[in-house]
């Protein structure tokens, strides 16, 4: 950040923003809003597409297939278009006669090419210097015309550069002094700023290559140290590949300058290469914004960016290159034969984009543009004619119509196999690799492929490596219903959470009691089940915690859907290590406590998120409110509830007059109970959620302090479930009879489970029939609230507690907390 505020943005506008008198007005308003902040200067490009058509223009007068004059007919007529709709005539006839002797001047130009059949690269810098010097005096009439004064500065007064016509180079002392004088009284008139255009120091008109209007934007913030610069563009930000290769590539949020110069040098259009050099001094940020939708957050590029741990932001492309290849089996061992081959490149003002050798070094790559290939195989068939003649190396070649592909991130170097990932990734989809370079930079890894090959190459790696800043990886244990309903529900609400909620769950696996599965690229939701029961692995809790421990995905979330011991034991080394768990498994709350203190402290070293609310009653908020009731500062005084939902039915069923074993029975039937109802009936299940619940309270307590009055007497302890089933018709006249004294009273039984001043227990008690203990029906559950704040009123949460729809949807809702908290 600038040390001292300057009080002044610059704010770039490209030719996409600029292309009609539509985005003209919308350009206008977004300029309006952005001077209120601090004093503007706006840099533009020529109209959208205008670039292109002057060159077109220039080949059509080196050909001689269209007439200089008919080409700017058709320039100045979509000039005038625009300008039409955007300027009362009075404005417009003094904006014409300002850039008339422009349009004059390109009139000469092309009449020089179409004369000589040839463009020297300074005529098409004077050519293509056109459009951004008509456009800057528009849109500060089009400002005017809308009540913010402006001015148009041609840039060619402030930037100077050397003479390397199509990419000058700036002469960065001279260039911030005169920006410096230039603006040194900067008010609150708007600077209209042409793009891409400078001068010589004879005074030449030169450009700053192709986008370099991102390079102008930035020289000025860097010359007046400006608190920011803005550019404005027809995309989100940068994204994570070129859209028009990959529809679902997404807005990166934060990149440092580093990375942003690699990705725009290996082939993101969206900025300049050069752009971050005149920020970096200062630490200026760069803000890229889309002009069609001002209110999104865009991407923001900083010194320290947001760092990824090694992982990639980005995959490029840069299409149109050649790689020349040196063979020959004389080279090994032989120093400096790159090196030389260099040179002689860099002799001729041949730009290598890349270099890589055969670790065998039998043959170098070095990569040109395919432009230069000729060049490039000529020059090093020079350099190397002793070595050709005595066959050391016995082939110089080029190799055509190629692209390089780049990964782009931070710390890419230190992430080993990485290479051999993308070798594997594009092997799979048939993508044939002439040459990989890893460690150039620490910032990509690059391979060349086919021209052909560009568009499954670049998809592929985009799905193999870059990683949405929101997307969640989720391992599921369990493959019961509560696990296949998060499936289905994960597929159908896939779509609603990534356009709504910009979150990507992504299942990376899934295990069963004996198999597991394992994609870390993602598995269909819908197509977890089948492929765990076709290609499932035999593996076990333990297997499977290395493999998870070893992953190195984001946001990884382990989903317990299991009832198993094993699986609980655990999450403390997941938690510890950083990986979230979302249990619906009680087990891990509720034995000893000193395994719950073990289990707290794990997630409190690795910072990761644990949440169970499925544990109690389902999906109903039972433990969140009473960590919001304790974390806000209320006392919770005691809390009762109707927690079995099993329970629940049986003794609702005993009240509308089933007798015991026959409740038990459909309880059984209907999947509310264990395979064997006996587990349910002695209180378990009751007795684990009474120690989660008591935990969450903040209270300290081991399983044996939970008294339980039990409902089947001692005789009842072993047994399979059949016999089980067969005895109960044993206890049936005790329970009718138990039942009916109460009925007379007005009343009902009902198991209670209740945390309090009392101590913890569970028991069958007579409540009154239509208090709301007494109105429960089917396998509902109810907990009631008594607390500090909420004396003598307490309040109640009642609703289904048990079934498989409804406790996935609580799962699914742990999921999103926990991706949202890891973010
Ligand atoms: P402007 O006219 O605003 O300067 P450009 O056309 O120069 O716009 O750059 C924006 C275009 O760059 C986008 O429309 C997009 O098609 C293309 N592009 C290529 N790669 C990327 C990327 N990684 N992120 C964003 N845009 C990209
Ligand atoms: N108008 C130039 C181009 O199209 C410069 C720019 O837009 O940044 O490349
Ligand atoms: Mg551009």
């Amino acid at each position: 950040m600038p040390a001292r505020k300057s009080n002044i943005i610059v704010s770039k506008f490209g030719g996409t923003s600029v292309a009609d008198a539509e985005r003209i007005k919308n350009v206008c308003s977004i300029i309006d809003a952005t001077r209120k902040e601090a004093r503007l200067i706006v840099v533009v490009s020529a109209l959208g597409g205008m670039t292109d058509s002057l060159l077109e223009a220039i080949r059509g007068a080196v050909t001689r297939s269209k007439e200089p004059s008919e080409a700017v007919q058709e320039l100045v007529d979509r000039y005038e278009r625009a300008a039409h709709h955007l300027l009362p005539a009075n404005d417009r006839s003094e904006l014409f006669a300002i850039v008339n002797h422009y349009w004059a001047e390109l009139g000469e130009l092309l009449d020089g090419i179409f004369l000589l059949r040839e463009c020297t690269p300074r005529t098409r810098d004077a050519v293509m210097a056109t459009g951004e010097l008509v456009s800057a005096p528009l849109l500060a009439a089009a400002l005017d015309a809308n009540g913010v004064p402006a001015s148009a500065v041609d840039a060619r007064e402030i930037i100077r550069t050397d003479d390397d016509f199509g990419e000058a180079n700036v002469d960065m002392p001279v260039t911030y002094a005169a920006v410096r004088r230039r603006f040194e009284n900067l008010g609150s008139e708007v600077m209209v700023v042409t793009g891409f255009v400078a001068t010589t120091d004879q005074g030449v008109t030169s450009t700053l290559g192709r986008s370099g209007s991102d390079y102008t934007a930035t020289i000025i913030g860097g010359a007046l140290e400006a608190d920011r610069v803005d550019i404005w563009t027809d995309v989100d930000g940068v994204l994570s590949a070129d859209p028009r290769l990959v529809p679902d590539a997404y807005t990166i949020r934060e990149l440092s300058y580093i990375e942003a110069g690699e990705l725009a040098y290996f082939g993101a259009k969206v900025l300049h290469p050069r752009t971050m050099r005149p920020l970096v001094a200062r630490g200026i940020p760069l803000h890229i914004k889309n002009t069609f939708r001002p209110d999104t957050p865009g991407t923001l590029i900083t010194r320290e960016g947001r760092p990824s741990g090694g992982r990639v932001k980005a995959i490029t492309s840069v299409r149109n290159v050649a790689v020349v290849m040196i063979e020959g089996t004389g080279m090994a061992g032989v120093p400096g034969v790159s090196a030389r081959a260099f040179t002689s490149l860099a002799n001729e003002d041949i730009n290598v984009l890349m270099i890589s050798q055969a670790s065998s070094e039998q043959s170098i790559c070095i990569v040109v543009s395919q432009d230069d290939a000729d060049l490039a195989v000529r020059t090093v068939t020079e350099t190397f004619e002793l070595e050709l003649s005595r066959q050391d190396i016995s082939r110089i070649h080029a190799i055509r119509n190629c692209s390089v592909l780049s990964a782009v991130g931070d710390r890419m170097r230190h992430q080993p196999g990485l290479a051999g990932r993308m070798f594997s990734a594009l092997g799979r989809c048939n993508v044939n690799i002439l040459a990989i370079a890893q460690g150039a930079s620490e910032t990509n890894i690059s391979a060349v492929v086919e021209e052909k090959d560009v568009r499954p190459a670049v998809t592929t790696l985009h799905t193999t490596f870059a990683r949405r800043e929101n997307r969640a990886h989720i391992f599921v244990f369990g493959a019961g219903g509560v696990a296949r309903c998060l499936f289905d529900l994960l597929r159908a609400q896939r779509e609603w959470l990534s356009t709504m909620q910009h979150l990507d769950v992504v299942v990376i696996g899934a295990a069963n009691s004996t198999e597991y599965i394992w994609s870390e690229s993602g598995i269909p939701p819908a197509e977890v089940v089948a492929r765990l029961d076709k290609e499932g692995t035999e593996a076990n809790t333990r297997d499977i915690l290395r493999t998870l421990l070893a992953s190195k995905v984001d946001r990884p979330i382990v989903v317990d859907a299991t009832a198993s011991q094993e699986v609980a034991a655990i999450y403390p080394e997941l938690l510890r290590r950083g990986i979230a768990v979302v249990a619906a498994n009680k087990k891990a709350n509720s034995g000893e406590q000193a395994r719950y203190d073990a289990l707290k402290h794990a997630q409190r070293e690795g910072r990761a998120p644990y949440l169970y609310e499925t544990t109690e009653g389902a999906a109903l908020p039972v433990l969140t409110t009473i960590r919001d009731l304790v974390d806000s500062g209320d006392e919770i005084i005691r809390v009762r509830a109707v927690l079995s939902g099993t329970l629940a039915f049986v003794f609702n069923a005993m009240s509308s007059g089933a007798r015991f074993s026959e409740a038990v029975r459909e309880a059984r039937e209907r999947g509310f109970t264990e395979p064997n109802p006996r587990e349910d009936l002695r209180g378990a299940d009751v007795r684990r959620k009474l120690i989660i619940i008591a935990r969450e309270m903040g209270l300290r307590i081991e399983p044996d302090e939970v008294k339980l009055e039990a409902i089947l007497d001692s005789t009842f302890t072993d047994g399979d479930a059949e016999s089980f089933m067969a005895r109960l018709p044993q206890l049936d006249g005790d329970w009718a009879e138990r039942v009916q004294t109460t009925a007379a009273s007005n009343k009902r039984l009902q198991y209670v489970g209740e945390v309090g001043p009392e101590g913890i227990f569970g028991r069958v008690e007579s409540v009154d029939a239509n208090s709301n203990f007494g109105i429960l029906s089917g396998t509902d559950n109810l907990f009631v609230f008594e607390t500090r704040r909420h004396e003598g009123n307490p309040f109640i949460v009642r609703g289904p507690g048990a079934g498989v729809e409804t406790t996935a949807g609580g799962v699914l809702s742990d999921v999103l907390i926990a991706a949202r908290t890891m973010r």
